[in-house]
């Protein structure tokens, strides 16, 4: 039989009707072995995630709140889980949990233990709900000392205890420390978890469940209605994360990609959408348009500099580089002419130290003119289509041209993955607008 992870996302089970909801998706596919939740997230627009809620417990602890105050907002944070017991209607007490976890908290458990709670005790629910064991994450999921992930380990040792449970819930966003310390990943770290079960189970399939139909090819904030993207690469995905396109976390590509398991997004309200397939080689799966996806971020500055017979002069971009590392900023792209070099670099990254590069700049290299241009906004186009059709950049500048936008720089990787395209940043919606009615409309 096959082996399927599937990973339910915070609004997935904020209340027991998302619940109901997921325990169907899960007992009509018995592939469906193991399951990983995050923490109970929004059930309305201005609700709070039970994350946030747990943050702030650990915040209030630390400021020394009143232990009014802080009972309070724990009385909360129970009555979010309880509510869901209640309306399932489970014969399931957690008091015993509660007490720990607020014992733990008052006595310096950390930030990272009051935030996994979460995860763990929606995780204790859906077990009890679904019939299934339950896995806690801080025995199976390992950090090092210096707060990484220890992928060998883990995967060693999960993939051990996995095989002395048919079905089981593992918690998301958490693992453990050297020292026994709970540890999480970065915000929305389920997905992580879910890669990494899916690996350590050697899963066919790993499903992300969450509250859209898949990846869109464009911002829904931008583009109207964009049209989902049916099959992606991980390349692809990796480029279009980098650029701001977000639905899953950026390192949860890694231990499935590294395993050849395809992740398939897909929304748990619903579930008869195919939703989007991330798989490391497209072939086999076609492509209905030339670009998977368009994506984009403001924020850059452009530093130009100009120098005669700078082609010739050996050494001339590492002493630019250098001069960037020496402040710590990395560079997104840097798109050459003969006599000029051209970096494209974080407008935030730049500022601090803005003057002193420039000076070092001057210093390294003894630039004819050196100059700096803020308000840049990148836009990537990507798509594994573009290497077999022609004309793709000239499509996608004539398209900017004719919506009024200026072009002020463009690249093309080698690899005929992406084309990414400098733009004032007040001509971001008209490109990517111009762009997307090209290729999709
Ligand atoms: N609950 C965590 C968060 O809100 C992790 C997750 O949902 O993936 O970031």
């Amino acid at each position: 039989m096959s082996i399927k992870v599937v990973k339910f996302g915070g609004s997935s089970l904020a209340d027991a009707k998302q619940f109901r909801r997921v325990a169907e998706i899960i007992k009509a596919d018995p592939s469906r072995r193991y399951v990983v939740p995050s923490a109970p997230g929004k059930r309305f627009s201005d609700d709070v995630k039970v994350t946030d809620m747990l943050y702030t417990l650990y915040e209030l602890v630390k400021s020394r709140a009143d232990a009014s105050v802080i009972d309070a907002h724990y009385d909360k944070i129970k009555e979010r889980y309880n509510g869901i017991i209640a309306e399932l209607g489970l014969n399931f007490d957690l008091s015993g949990e509660y007490e720990y976890i607020k014992n733990a908290v008052l006595h310096n458990a950390g930030r990272d233990f009051a935030a996994s709670r979460g995860e763990y005790l929606n995780g204790l629910i859906l077990a009890k709900y679904l019939g299934f064991d339950f896995v806690d994450a801080e025995n199976v999921i390992y950090f090092k000392d210096n707060g990484s992930f220890d992928e060998e380990k883990t995967n060693d040792m999960l993939s051990m205890e996995l095989k002395d449970h048919k079905y089981a819930v593992i918690p998301g966003f958490y693992g453990t420390s050297p020292n026994g310390h709970i540890v999480t990943f970065s915000r929305g770290g389920s997905d992580i978890t879910g890669s990494i079960v899916a690996r350590a189970a050697e899963a066919d399939l790993y499903e992300n469940w969450t509250d859209v139909s898949g990846f869109m090819m464009a911002d829904p904030r931008i583009i109207k209605n964009p049209q989902a993207i049916d099959t992606i690469t991980y390349r692809e995905l990796r480029e279009l994360s980098y650029m701001g396109a977000t639905v899953l976390h950026e390192d949860a590509i890694f231990p499935v990609r590294y395993a050849g398991i395809p992740i398939n997004i897909k929304n748990t309200n619903s579930p008869e959408d195919r939703g989007t397939m991330i798989v490391s080689q497209a072939s086999g799966y076609d492509t209905e348009h030339v670009i998977t996806g368009i994506a984009g971020k403001k924020g850059f500055s452009v530093i130009t500099i100009e120098k005669d017979m700078m082609n010739s002069e050996i050494g001339f971009g590492r002493k630019v580089l250098e001069a960037l590392e020496d402040f710590s900023i990395s560079f997104e792209h840097l798109p050459s002419g003969i006599d000029t070099m051209s970096v494209v670099v974080s407008t935030a990254n730049l500022e601090p130290s803005r003057e002193r590069l420039l000076q070092a700049i001057t210093r390294r290299v003894k630039p004819d003119s050196l100059t700096v241009e803020d308000g840049i906004a990148l836009i990537a186009v990507v798509g594994r289509g573009m290497v077999k059709a022609r004309g793709t950049a000239a499509r996608v500048c004539l398209a900017a041209s004719n919506a009024g936008v200026n072009i002020r720089m463009i690249d093309q990787g080698s690899s005929e993955l992406n084309i990414i395209m400098g733009i004032d940043e007040e001509d971001f919606n008209t490109a990517l607008n111009a762009i997307y009615n090209e290729f999709v409309k």
